[in-house]
Parts: structure tokens; C-alpha cells; sequence
């Protein structure tokens, strides 16, 4: 463990940075977001590499942008095919800077888990395998050969292969996920765990019961030309922004758009295009003509109240309910009973309002898209939420056709990919025969642990080895400083990554860092230049072909060093030839092919310039659900409640971060610059807690009779509405309970957390 002298810190410092406050923005990128994409790539790469990377990012035979899963377009790549925060995520992995062996040794674990995540992005690619052994302060260099051994070692010295946990961010290409799960899964476990655990994780269990599937329906063709596009929980001016574009294409067709989020965030109101005149001329094109301000935790309300008025007015489409739903009748009857003013009070909106939204929705030609994120699946009701989404669309009529359908908007890019290629700690049995038929093992049945229950075996000492292939477990997860403890409860803790992070710094008796070469960068196999693939948000599969220098001549790629790892462990308990896998991707694509359905002839199809779509059974209205018909499901209305005094708390992104990457400290859109230590809350609010704008506050979270804290925080008075107020993660998330999640998909409920907001003492 390292020196007594300065604590490990689990949690971004508390000093404040010396904030900047602006006017919000009501519409999304224009010409700042080029300034600022060129600021972030030249500042971090410089004039040549930071050219090679914008000119190849996105493009037919360039690399995946590595941040979210929006799709590219099917039949075109422009010049720039990139949005600003896609140029801050090429910027952070292809920067000059480097965590050297040097910087390691100048700096102890525990000063530089005193840097904040910003500081630590900005210091760099890693550019050696380093660990940190017991009782050292300092990480050193180790040798691949001998950091697999010390994997190995540990690992074969557990009791049971359910003592390690094998955890997956959502950057893991497919070669990486398929060999990781089959590597797992020889080992002996289906400890899986992965990011989707904490995002849509509730979108697909919802869609799995109800439709079958639990990947969007929609292409972007169908976006583009949809009557109607419903915005809900979802902000896709920072987190998905090239949405703006088929956004805006779509309202030049003459769609409407209702955007339902707490926040009026400038991407859900106007949008000026940087690649057009009129755009960069800082006109914007308005999008949502709706816009409902709904409380956090009022959207089952809403939409409840969306499908009753669809009942009461008679427009829904009886010919399909008859012909491909069951569960209308008491869904009907359970409808017609709700209360107007209760769902009014719960939702925080107008009837008139949300009828109007109903009535937009069942207008022209029942062409509704409804396009969802984090908002609908953070949340102790979130899977039942989400099936009320499907209820209205199964009502309309509005799935399973052209501009119709549903949209769960991925936020990592591969994370759909690496759950289709068996990273799920509850693979379905079909999954499981198809890899013993093809691989010849044993597969373990038993479902594995997800996000949550690993940080509960790790920190009750049932999980002993934590690997993480990519990601920043510490800073995404809940309950900072209780998984910090898990953490530290480890044998040892393995994090393959690009850069500093810090869970690098709160780890097991050992700690090891494999650093791996970035989505960017050229990964010869043999004397071959290699590509790999992912999917994104609607189902295409596609390559990414690295073309820059690596950072380091140290690295490996993400498929080699699970290569190795498998190697080291199993030994000749396996018969897969993993070297000779991790040679050449297209062995491992025609593995794929033989256990994952839709992947026929994937070397070839692959190779087509963007792709192929996967099989979507949704799409030709085929329900893959006991009784062969769609689920219109019927949920007890029910919403988070507070006692006096509490408010609802949302971790969410500034515009300056994708995940739990830092990439800067302000907030455009926001009004917020320079400072990341802040807590958005509604006007009355702060004045019935004599809280005045811009002073510290201290926020205590409440679950069960427990109380967590989140200490020095400013208060920004902001447009959303009372009892609902909103701060950045990961800075908040140790305000989020390990015990507090969603039914039935148990994802942390990280949208909706009881809180009480106090003036700082000074
Ligand atoms: S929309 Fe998403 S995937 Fe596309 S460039 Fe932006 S961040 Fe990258």
C-alpha cells in the first residue's frame, strides 16, 4: 500500500477552479464548435497528426470515432464527418503528451490521485506496462511476459473462477469482446460485467420481454423521415451530437419534435449546422416545438398520460393491437382509471400539454420514432418506464415499419457490439450451446455477477481479481468511496487502457496498467495493417482501421493482450490457439460467424464500404417472445418520492466530458466555464434554503437511513423544475447508494437520488 503520508484519493479533489458564468445557449454547435474541436486537437496532437486524425475519423476506410455509437451515415462520409466532442475524444487519444515511466516515478499513486480527472487526461497516453506492487508508493515498468505471468499466478490461485470479476467499457472492439467473453468463459466464469450494466441495460430488459429484442429498431433513413420524433432523457447536443444532423434534416422533411428532459438543453432546441452557410452564419434551425419540462422521475406519468389520451380519443391502431399484441384489455382499463391531477402532480406538466404531445404523436401518418438515453434508464422504475415508451408505440401501430420505431440511443461506441458478442453476465442458453459446439469446453451455466453485485463480492472479499478491459471502474460506477473499498479488498486489479485514470490509482495488493494502442492508431498484424469491427446504435457493423504512429512502441492491441492473457492462464486447459487468433482478426471474425447469429460471411460483408445492417426480426414485425405477439405491458403508476425538504438529484455530462473522460472544465451550452464542482438547481428552491447563487452548498444523499456526502459544490440557479436538481458524475457519484437501483435490470439509479442541499460551513 502506498506512503501513509498523503491519502489515496477516491474522489475528484474538492477545490473549486475559479468559475466563469455565461448566458445559457439555445441552440447547439454553429462556429464554436469548430474553434473549439480545432482548439482541443491542436492543443493536444498538434498541426500534422491532429490533421491525419480529423481527415480520417468516421471515414470509409478510416477508424471509429472511440465516443459514442451514433451511426454514420449509410451513403455518404463528408470532408469532416465528425461533431466537436468526437474532435475532443480524437484529441484526448492522440495527444503529444505521455505518462512515461519517468512521470511514474516523479509522482507517488497518492499525489497523483490529488489531480483532478482533467489533469490526468491532460497528462497523456501511458506509454509502458507499469505495477504497483505491495506496499509500494510508486508504479514501476514491468515486462508484458512477466505482468501475464503475475496474472496468471493470481488468477490460478483462486479458489473458484467466481472469485475474479472481468469487466467491459464499451470502447472494446468485437475481436477484443469475443476473445475477452471466450477467454472468461474457459477460464471458468461469466463474471461479466460491463458499462451496459449502469446504461441501457434497462432498455434492453424492457425490450426484451415486450418486442424481443433489445436493440433499436430504426435506421437512420427511417429518422430522417419520421412525422414525428419523441426526445425523451436523452441530451443529444452533448452526447450525440451528429444526431443534430439528422435532426435537422428530419424537420426540414416536416417532422415535429417533442423533447421531454428536465433541462431545455440548447441540442434539443436549435441546432446551427458548422459545415453549412447558414449555420456558420449562427443561424439555427429550431428543433423541438414542444418541449416539456418534465420532473426528475415524471415520465411514466407522462407517458401514461400519452397513452391515455391515445385510448380516450380512440386513435390507436386496432387492426395491429389485434393482430400482433397481447395485454390490451387491461392495459386499457388501467389507462381509463388514472387520475389527470395525479398524473399532472407526478410529472410536473399541463393535461393540455400532454395531450397535445399525444395527439402530435398520433397525427399524419403515425410515423413516431421515440429516441431515449440515460434520462428513461437511471431509475428504480426505469424498466417499466421504458415499456410504457413501447406500449404507445405498439398502441399506434408505430414499430416494425418504415419512419417508425424504437431509438435507445447508445452513448459508447461498441457497447452494443461487445454485448452481441457475449459479454453479459446472463448470456442466453442458445449463446452458451453455440460456444461449446464450436470451442469444445464446458461452458458454465450459472449467471455471473453484473456491475453492481462485483462491487459487492469485491468488497465482502468473495471477488479477489478485478481485469478491466478499458473503461474507469472507480469513476463510473457508484458509491465512490464503498467500490474504492472493493477495489482496494483485491488481490489484484488489472486495467488495460490508453491513458491515466483513476482507477489506476485505487487498486488491489497489486495493481497492473496494460496500456493498449487507441481506436486511432495503425495495429500491424503480421506484415499487415489490420482493422477491427464494431456496431453501432442501429445494428451496422463496420470497420475501424487505425492509421496513425501508436503512442508508444510499447503497446499492444486490445485482442493481444487478452491473447496473451488467455494464454498465460489456461495454458493447455485450452484448446484454442489464441496466438495464432490474435495473428490475424479474421480468424476470430470467422469464429464469430460460427457462434453469433447474422454474421454470415462476415470477412466479406464486412468489407463493404460502412458495413452490413444485423438481422432486426423487430423491423419485419416477428416478436421472438413466448406466444409469439408483442407485450403491451401494464405497470402500477409510481414515481421516487422525497420528504420535506429533499430534492431529486441527476448525475449527468458537462458539454466538456463523454463518460467519465474530462476533457475540459466548462459547460457552454450551460453558461458554465472553468469549474466542474457544480449543483444546477431551481430558483425557489435556493431561496427556500437561503441559498444564494454561486455559494457553496454541501449535498447529503439519503437512502434507507444512510447518508452519503459531496462537499463544496456551487449553486447555479437554472431553468428545471422545483425539486429537481442536477450535478456532474463523476464528481457526484459517491452520492449515488450501491443498494439503490433499478428493478429488474438493477441499474444504479443514478438519475433519480434523494439529496438535501446545504450552505457550505466556512
Ligand atoms: S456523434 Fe458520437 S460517434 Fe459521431 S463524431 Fe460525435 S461523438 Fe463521435
Amino acid at each position: 500500500m502506498p506512503s501513509a503520508t498523503l491519502e489515496i484519493s477516491a474522489q475528484p479533489p474538492e477545490k473549486l477552479t475559479g468559475i466563469q458564468i455565461d448566458k445559457t445557449k439555445t441552440a447547439a454547435a454553429g462556429v464554436p464548435a469548430v474553434t473549439n474541436s480545432l482548439k482541443h486537437v491542436y492543443g493536444n496532437s498538434g498541426l500534422l497528426r491532429g490533421t491525419a486524425a480529423m481527415l480520417k475519423i468516421n471515414q470509409w476506410k478510416g477508424f471509429d470515432c472511440p465516443s459514442c455509437a451514433w451511426p454514420d451515415p449509410d451513403d455518404h462520409r463528408s470532408a469532416f464527418e465528425f461533431c466537436e466532442n468526437g474532435a475532443k475524444a480524437i484529441a484526448s487519444e492522440t495527444t503529444k503528451q505521455r505518462v512515461t515511466p519517468e512521470v511514474f516515478a516523479q509522482y507517488s499513486v497518492a499525489e497523483l490521485s490529488q489531480w483532478s480527472d482533467f489533469e490526468m487526461d491532460q497528462a497523456g497516453r501511458v506509454t509502458h506496462p507499469m505495477v504497483l506492487r505491495e506496499g509500494e508508493t510508486h508504479y514501476q515498468p514491468i515486462a508484458w511476459k512477466e505482468a501475464f505471468d503475475l496474472i496468471a499466478q493470481e488468477l490460478n490461485s483462486l479458489s473458484s473462477p467466481d472469485e475474479a470479476v472481468f469487466y467491459t467499457s464499451g470502447r472494446a472492439t468485437n475481436e477484443a469482446a469475443f476473445l475477452y467473453q471466450l477467454f472468461v468463459r474457459q477460464f471458468g466464469t461469466n463474471n461479466l460485467p460491463d458499462c451496459s450494466n449502469m446504461c441501457h441495460e434497462s432498455s434492453g430488459a424492457a425490450m426484451m420481454e415486450a418486442v424481443g429484442i433489445g436493440k433499436g429498431t430504426v435506421t437512420l433513413k427511417d429518422l430522417e423521415t419520421a412525422d414525428t420524433i419523441l426526445i425523451i432523457g436523452q441530451n443529444p447536443g452533448t452526447n450525440h451530437p451528429r444526431m443534430l444532423t439528422s435532426l435537422q434534416r428530419s424537420v426540414e422533411a416536416g417532422a415535429t419534435i417533442i423533447a421531454v428532459n428536465p433541462m431545455k438543453e440548447a441540442g434539443l432546441t436549435g441546432f446551427m449546422h458548422p459545415q453549412q452557410v447558414k449555420g456558420v452564419m449562427g443561424m439555427s434551425t429550431p428543433l423541438a416545438t414542444q418541449f416539456l419540462q418534465v420532473r426528475l422521475n415524471g415520465d411514466q406519468a407522462l407517458l401514461k398520460a400519452i397513452a391515455k389520451t391515445l385510448i380516450e380519443d380512440g386513435t390507436y391502431d386496432e387492426a395491429f393491437i389485434r393482430e400482433h399484441t397481447v395485454g390490451f384489455d387491461e392495459y386499457r382499463t388501467h389507462l381509463l382509471a388514472l387520475d389527470w391531477a395525479e398524473l399532472e402532480s407526478i410529472s410536473g406538466l399541463q393535461r393540455a400539454d400532454m395531450e397535445k404531445a399525444a395527439r402530435q404523436c398520433a397525427g399524419r401518418q403515425r410515423k413516431l420514432i421515440t429516441c431515449w438515453a440515460m434520462g428513461l434508464t437511471q431509475h428504480k422504475n426505469a424498466v417499466a418506464t421504458i415499456q410504457e415508451v413501447i406500449n404507445i408505440h405498439l398502441l399506434l401501430g408505430a414499430v416494425g415499419r418504415e419512419s417508425a420505431g424504437l431509438c435507445p440511443v447508445r452513448g459508447h461506441s461498441n457497447v452494443q457490439g461487445d454485448r452481441t458478442m457475449g459479454v453479459f453476465e446472463k448470456m442466453p442458453e442458445w449463446f452458451m450451446d453455440r460456444l461449446e459446439q464450436v470451442f469444445e469446453f464446458k461452458v458454465p451455466r450459472h449467471h455471473g455477477w453484473d456491475v453492481v453485485a462485483s462491487i459487492r463480492a469485491m468488497h465482502e472479499g468473495r471477488g479477489k481479481v478485478f481485469y478491466a478491459l478499458g473503461g474507469n471502474f472507480l469513476q463510473a460506477t457508484p458509491d465512490t468511496e464503498y467500490t474504492a473499498e472493493a477495489l482496494r479488498r483485491c488481490h489484484l486489479t488489472v486495467q488495460i487502457s490508453t491513458k491515466l485514470n483513476r482507477s489506476h490509482l485505487v487498486t488491489g495488493r497489486t495493481g497492473l496498467i496494460l496500456p493498449c494502442l487507441g481506436r486511432s492508431e495503425v495495429d500491424i498484424r503480421g506484415n499487415t495493417d489490420s482493422f477491427l469491427t464494431v456496431e453501432n446504435s442501429m445494428s451496422v457493423v463496420h470497420t475501424s482501421h487505425g492509421q496513425l504512429e501508436p503512442a508508444s512502441p510499447h503497446l499492444l492491441s486490445e485482442p493481444d493482450i487478452i491473447a496473451r492473457t488467455a494464454a498465460a492462464v489456461l495454458g493447455d486447459r485450452s484448446k484454442v490457439d489464441w496466438m495464432y487468433l490474435a495473428e490475424d482478426y479474421d480468424r476470430i471474425r470467422d469464429l464469430i460467424e460460427k457462434v453469433v447469429p447474422g454474421f454470415e460471411d462476415f470477412n466479406v460483408r464486412v468489407r463493404q464500404p460502412g458495413g452490413f445492417y444485423l438481422p432486426n426480426p423487430v423491423r419485419e414485425r416477428q416478436w421472438v417472445v413466448p406466444g409469439g405477439k408483442a407485450k403491451i405491458k401494464t405497470h402500477a403508476l409510481d414515481c421516487v418520492t422525497t420528504s420535506a425538504g429533499q430534492l431529486v438529484l441527476q448525475t449527468f455530462r458537462s458539454h466538456d466530458q463523454f463518460n467519465t473522460t474530462v476533457y475540459g472544465l466548462n459547460d457552454r451550452y450551460r453558461g458554465i466555464g472553468n469549474e466542474r464542482r457544480v449543483i444546477f438547481m431551481n430558483p425557489d428552491d435556493m431561496k427556500s434554503r437561503s441559498i444564494s447563487p454561486v455559494s457553496p452548498v454541501d449535498i447529503t444523499s439519503h437512502f434507507q437511513g444512510e447518508e452519503r456526502h459531496a462537499r463544496r459544490f456551487l449553486a447555479i440557479p437554472y431553468d428545471l423544475p422545483a425539486g429537481s436538481c442536477a450535478a456532474y458524475f463523476p464528481e457526484a457519484n459517491v452520492l449515488v447508494p450501491i443498494g439503490s437501483f433499478a428493478d429488474i435490470s438493477l441499474t444504479p439509479t443514478s438519475k433519480s437520488v434523494i439529496v438535501t442541499v446545504t450552505s457550505s460551513q466556512p
